[in-house]
Parts: structure tokens; C-alpha cells; sequence
């Protein structure tokens, strides 16, 4: 066999569990040099998404939900950087490496695995208040920010402002926005109690849904349940209903509700990647590349997708039924579509992608949760339970399953930790602060009218 190079663009669930599989599959003809593996990817880690909430809670090591895609491809070359452009046609994608200009790269066999990205509205004020949730990033912002907001609340003296940081809206009620609102709640609940002046009943969580339901992973029944257990906790949920408008915070919903928020979480589903379309790749009607169940891409030789970025059918479903975006899927396809291009490459035959949708677990906090899987419904602890069991069972690497058993045995045993590093967004402000020259503030100002006589009151 001539020297092929398989090229992944993506580094996620599919882009890193393809290339676990091709790794072991193709070992003996990496080592004789017959086969070269890249993967690219803006980021040099994969992020197992169904934790980000439990990261953001504080309940695990952000860092234990990522896994170093060096560390566990030591026989693939990981390209840290962007994937621009793909010219099937000459074999080749455009590359934007993190530092230096832009190149291209040529491939002999290609998959696509580039996952989805927030399916936003062009809702005013959106783009500059709003925050997404499907990386480590946002949950570790999410968290400081949350925590910083009750710092706010407890130490202002300015009602308007204090009503702003206790208000937290998350727009959108699938799985990401429903864990995520379920747990940040519960841990700033928890946070409460070291606050003297701030009362968990004063915060106010609100849920925008613009459907009748939410959480349609865990079925019809299993959604009402959670929107009862939330608002019994106080949860502001709202069903058919849309963000109109969020500029510099104020929030106005359709029903005609109004208020400032300083948290704007959107998770209003997902759309595919966009980089799709700066290619000479085939795409549905939702821009999702066209794969076979084999998950060959259409119509085209030595091209490979899977994942949310792919449109590939549901053999399992009716007739024209395709796969939805989950990690089920994700993580499945991966391996079928490492086995085939390994397959394919030692013109040996490849078989198709075929899974039947299990349901779903979520969490909704501590000890709470919900669950549809395998028709058997679940809630509170057991399905929570089951949430966690479900989850470490599927992370990747024997390492990060015993830390996050240590993250959860550690919580058992201390108090949750409530630390806002907020300041880790702005680590040179304390330098610049001592190192350009200082201006005297309006307080100065006042100090020194103070020393000449004039009576300060605070
Ligand atoms: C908060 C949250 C909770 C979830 N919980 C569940 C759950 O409980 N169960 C479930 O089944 N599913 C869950 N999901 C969905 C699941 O995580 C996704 O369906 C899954 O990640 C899809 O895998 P993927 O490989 O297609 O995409 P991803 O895992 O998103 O990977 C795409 C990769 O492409 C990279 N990339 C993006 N642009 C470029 C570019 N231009 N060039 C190169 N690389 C690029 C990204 O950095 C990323 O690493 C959850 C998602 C979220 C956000």
C-alpha cells in the first residue's frame, strides 16, 4: 500500500474516538511508515460535554473532564489549530494553525468530525451579553460568575443592581440548558448560607422554552416531572416562550415579562458546523455533511463523517430517519467509522452504523435527576445515581474515570468548594494596577476635601 495520510478534522467525541480506533486498528503500518494519522483541532484536549454541569457546580475538576488528546494519541500528530476549507476535490483543507499563517494540507483519506456549534437567533443584544455551554470554558466562567454575582449581591447597597446579579435566565431547555440551570442553582443554594444578606428565595432562575415541554431526551412524561421538580424548587420555568430581546441585560421575554440579568446562558440548540459550508462536501438541508450508514460521505471516494456534523441514517428509524446529535451516537459511530477506513484501506469489506437510541440520563443538582432508558423511568436519587454511574462508565481513560471517583468521593467528605477565581479572566489587572501610573478616584477626591475639614459619611 502507497503511504496514506488520514486526516480528522475535529478533536471531540468522534474525532478522538476514530482515532483511538484507527491508532490500535493501523499500529503496524504507522510503525513501518505506510500510514500517517493528524488530527486538528483548536483545542489540544477532548471535552466530555455530559459533565460540563457537573463542572460548573463545582462538583468535579474541570480539568478531569477534558482529556489531553497528545497524551492518548502518542502515535497520531495533533495539530492544534482551525480547519478553515476543505477541497475534497484536491485532497486537501486549509489549515489556520493557533500562531503564523494560514497553510494546506494535503490528505489521502478524510473524516470529518467537526461536531455543532449554538444554534443562535439574531435577537438583540444576544451576541454581546449572552454566553453558550458546550466548552470547559464557559462552565468554568459560568461557575466564577455565579459565585461573583452572589459576592455582588451581598456586598452592594444599590437594590437595582443586587436584583441584576441574583437573576439568572437560561434560554433553551434540552439537556446542556436543563443541567446546567439544575445544578449552578443547587450549588448556589448551597453558597447561600455563607452569605448574611443574601436569601436563596431572592435569587431568581428563570427557564425560556419555546416549546410546550423540556428535556424531550428523557420522553414526554419524565419532561413534566422535571418542570414540576423545578419550579417546586422555586425555578421560574416558562414554556412557549421566546427571548425577544437582551440589550445590556434587560431581558424581555415574550409573555411580556421584563428584567436586568447580569447571565444570559443560551442553549437553544445546536446547529452544524459552519465550516461545512466553505466545502465541496454534500449537505442536507440542515448543512450537516451526507453520510451513507456506512458513514462514507455521499457520493465522493476517500471521505468519512460522523458525529452532530453528520447527517447519517437511523437504520433502526422509519424510512428516511437520520441519527440526532447525541454522545450515544457519537461515540458508537466513531467506532464503526475507525474500523471501516481501517477496513477500507486493507480493501477488506465495511459494514454500516446501525444503534437504536437507548433514552436518556440527566441531572438536575445533587441527588437529583431523571432518566428514559430502555423504557424504564427513573427519577430523583436513583436516576441521578445512574446519571453519574452511566457517565464515568463512558469517559474515556481508566486516569480521568478515578479522578472524577476521587472528585465525588473528596465531595462526600469536605464541603463544596465556593471559591470564585473570577480574576482568572483578568490575571494582569492587579499588575496593571501597580504599574501605570495612578490616577486619584472620585473617593480620593473626596478623602481629601475629608482631611480639609469637609464630614464624609458613608
Ligand atoms: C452540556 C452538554 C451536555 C450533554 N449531555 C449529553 C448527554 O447526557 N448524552 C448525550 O448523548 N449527549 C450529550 N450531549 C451532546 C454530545 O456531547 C454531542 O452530541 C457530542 O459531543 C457530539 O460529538 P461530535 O464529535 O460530533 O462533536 P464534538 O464532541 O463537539 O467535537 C467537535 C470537535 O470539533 C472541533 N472543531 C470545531 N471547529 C473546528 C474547526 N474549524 N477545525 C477543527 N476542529 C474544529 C471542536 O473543538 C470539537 O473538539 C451534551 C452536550 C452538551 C453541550
Amino acid at each position: 500500500m502507497n503511504k496514506r495520510h488520514v486526516l480528522i478534522v475535529g478533536g471531540g467525541y468522534v474525532g478522538m474516538y476514530a482515532a483511538l480506533r484507527l491508532q490500535k486498528a493501523l499500529r503496524r503500518d504507522i510503525k513501518k511508515g505506510a500510514v500517517e494519522i493528524t488530527v486538528v483541532d483548536p483545542r489540544s484536549y477532548m471535552t466530555y460535554q455530559p459533565f460540563l454541569p457537573e463542572a460548573a457546580a463545582g462538583n468535579l475538576e474541570p480539568r478531569h473532564v477534558v482529556v489531553a488528546l497528545r497524551r492518548v494519541l502518542p502515535h497520531v500528530k495533533v495539530i492544534t489549530g482551525r480547519v478553515v476549507a476543505i477541497d475534497h476535490a484536491n485532497r486537501t483543507a486549509r489549515i489556520e494553525p493557533r500562531g503564523g499563517d494560514e497553510y494546506d494540507l494535503h490528505y489521502d483519506e478524510l473524516v470529518v468530525a467537526l461536531g455543532s456549534v449554538a444554534r443562535t437567533l439574531p435577537i438583540p443584544g444576544l451576541a454581546q451579553v449572552g454566553i453558550g455551554f458546550k466548552q470547559v470554558e464557559e462552565a468554568i466562567w459560568l461557575r466564577n460568575h455565579v459565585i461573583d454575582r452572589l459576592d455582588v449581591a451581598e456586598s452592594t447597597r444599590d437594590e437595582a443592581a443586587r436584583r441584576r446579579a441574583l437573576s439568572f435566565v437560561f434560554v433553551g431547555g434540552g439537556y446542556a440548558g436543563v443541567e446546567a440551570l439544575g445544578e449552578l442553582e443547587d450549588m448556589a443554594r448551597y453558597a447561600c448560607r455563607y452569605y448574611e444578606h443574601v436569601n436563596p428565595d431572592e435569587m431568581r432562575w428563570v427557564l425560556v422554552e419555546v416549546a410546550d415541554r423540556i428535556l424531550p431526551e428523557v420522553g414526554e412524561e419524565m419532561g413534566r416531572y422535571t418542570v414540576d421538580e423545578l419550579r417546586k424548587r422555586g425555578i421560574d420555568v416558562k414554556l412557549h416562550t421566546r427571548l425577544e430581546s437582551c440589550v445590556d441585560g434587560h431581558v424581555v421575554l415574550s409573555d411580556g415579562t421584563e428584567f436586568d440579568s447580569d447571565t444570559i446562558v443560551w442553549t437553544a440548540g445546536v446547529k452544524a458546523n459552519p465550516v461545512l459550508a466553505a466545502s465541496d462536501l454534500p449537505l442536507d438541508d440542515k448543512a450537516r455533511v451526507r453520510a451513507e450508514a456506512n458513514l462514507r460521505i455521499v457520493d465522493t471516494e476517500d471521505a468519512w463523517a460522523a458525529g452532530d456534523s453528520a447527517a447519517v441514517p437511523d437504520l433502526t428509524g422509519p424510512p428516511g430517519a437520520m441519527c440526532g446529535p447525541s454522545a450515544q451516537h457519537a461515540v458508537r459511530q466513531a467506532k464503526v467509522l475507525g474500523d471501516n477506513v481501517a477496513r477500507a484501506l486493507h480493501g477488506r469489506p465495511i459494514r454500516d452504523y446501525r444503534h437504536k437510541y437507548v433514552g436518556s440520563v440527566a441531572s438536575l443538582g445533587l441527588g437529583k435527576g431523571v432518566a428514559q432508558v430502555y423504557g424504564i423511568k427513573l427519577k430523583g436519587w436513583l436516576a441521578w445515581f445512574m446519571h453519574r454511574t452511566y457517565h464515568v462508565s463512558r469517559m474515556p481513560t481508566l486516569n480521568r474515570k478515578i479522578r472524577i471517583i476521587l472528585d465525588w468521593t473528596l465531595a462526600l467528605f469536605f464541603h463544596r468548594e465556593l471559591v470564585s477565581l473570577g480574576t482568572l479572566q483578568r490575571p494582569r489587572e492587579e499588575f496593571e494596577r501597580s504599574a501605570l501610573p495612578r490616577q486619584a478616584t472620585p473617593l480620593e477626591h473626596v478623602g481629601g476635601a475629608a482631611r480639609a475639614g469637609v464630614g464624609l459619611r458613608r
